[in-house]
């Protein structure tokens, strides 16, 4: 048994914002009450939260693990003790792995592999078409029953509308949600960042807004079509969150994310860096702002990393020849306590609902605190000042653009099935 004692508990399934003590009996809790007042604790190990936030466990549904096939730049050990590092009890692994994962072999793979090594929990999202080549369907059934959560072509879009509405189709009669990494690539073609000012400065190619929200205008109508869970993921350009504004004011059941690193820079603040290359690249000043007010009046459902991880032998290269892609678990939560909360845009409980029930939602699950529930807990901190330093990561990638930044606030420790798998 493990006792939490003297913790603020925040959750936003329930609406609790108090002081309270949790009693979690192996992997479940046990018992929620006022600050003192749990009786039968005798022998129970003690964690005291004085001054820090207590919250359901965080899901973080969008990363990449990098295993099989590219175990140089990651592994499901050393991601998931990044995620742990993070404060996530949960993440969700894209299917762009080498193979793809488009089949049950693969995910059980994936789950075995998570049972034996994974510091927290993985739930694998399988492939859409097959090696994710925009082709054939892939076999989502199969998939399914081996433990996806969710399908996805993510690393690019799924190629054409009549296969996206296949996907929906298929999605739909199985209650799984479709992640769309949204881009159309004709407009993409030999882009490395956002079109502008910057990318014209910088003399670097660049891709427009609407590379994203042709996209997403695209699947808005066929999720309308079909009436398949739609998700974009990492949605980036003000003119991409209009359209899920305008889906979800008309019934289509479209959600989305957005990442820490979109809300927390620009294409202003990209240089010949690799580490400023990502996909969807880092967006202009307007399109932040909007994308902090859809995080704020929820049009945005969820904040997710897209961790990933690349070895510094093929990111440390010229901007334009290295992949697209940076580390996110560690400082995910400096981030939004940085950038959301310490700057009152949005308030506590919202930032701890687009980490836990927000994206629950997307993927069908629940996350509160309640008896019985999963003991699966985020706990940190409003104002620890802490140096993120990326040669002390778990990842063993170092591509963070936020390397040597110093936060106020972040991860104190991280609950998984009632065990504490990271401890500040
Ligand atoms: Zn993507």
């Amino acid at each position: 048994m493990l006792l939490i004692k003297n913790g603020r508990v925040l959750d936003p399934a329930t609406k609790t914002d108090s002081a309270r003590d949790l009693l979690l009996d192996g992997e479940r809790i046990a018992e929620i009450a006022a600050t003192g007042k749990i009786a039968h604790a005798n022998g129970a190990q003690v964690f005291d939260a004085t001054g820090l936030i207590v919250a359901p466990g965080f899901i973080d549904m969008h990363a990449h693990l990098r295993e099989p096939g590219q175990e140089n730049s990651e592994t499901i050990e050393t991601g998931s003790h990044a995620a742990a590092r993070g404060g996530f009890t949960a993440i969700c692994c894209m299917p762009n792995t080498k193979p793809v994962n488009d089949n049950a072999s693969i995910t059980r793979f994936i789950v075995d592999r998570a049972k034996a090594f994974g510091h927290v929990r993985v739930w694998p999202i399988g492939a859409a078409s097959v090696a994710s080549k925009g082709e054939a369907i892939a076999d989502i059934a199969a998939m399914r029953d081996a433990g996806i959560i969710a399908v996805s072509d993510d690393g690019k879009p799924i190629a054409t509308a009549k296969l996206a509405r296949q996907i929906m189709d298929y999605c739909r009669s199985l209650d799984l949600p479709v992640i769309e990494h949204a881009e159309d690539v004709s407009l993409a073609a030999g882009a490395v960042m956002r079109e502008g000012i910057a990318s014209t400065r910088l003399g670097l190619p660049g891709m427009p807004a609407a590379a994203e929200s042709v996209c997403v205008a695209r699947d808005v109508q066929v999720a309308e079509l079909t009436g398949a869970r739609l998700h974009i993921a990492h949605l980036s350009a003000k003119s991409s969150l209009a359209q899920v504004r305008f889906a979800k004011q008309h019934g289509i059941r479209v959600t989305c994310e957005v990442t820490p690193h979109h809300f927390t820079l620009i294409d202003e603040d990209v240089t010949y860096d690799s580490r400023f290359k990502m996909n969807p690249p880092l967006a202009a000043r307007e399109d932040r702002e909007a994308l902090i007010e859809g995080l704020a009046d929820s049009t945005v459902d969820a904040i997710a990393t897209d961790h990933a991880p690349h070895e510094p032998a093929i990111k440390d290269v010229e901007f334009d020849k290295a992949p697209f892609g940076i580390l996110g678990f560690e400082t995910a939560i400096g981030l939004a306590l940085e950038q959301l909360v310490h700057t009152n845009r949005i308030p506590l409980m919202r930032m701890v609902e687009l980490f836990t029930t927000g994206p629950a939602r997307v993927l069908g699950k629940e996350r509160k605190l309640a008896l019985g529930e999963p003991a699966d807990l985020t706990i940190f901190s409003l104002d620890r000042s802490w140096t993120y330093s990326v040669s002390d990561s778990a990842s063993k990638s170092r591509n963070s653009p936020f390397d040597g930044h110093t936060f106020q606030g972040g991860p104190a420790a991280t609950i998984v099935a009632g065990k504490i798998v990271y401890k500040h």
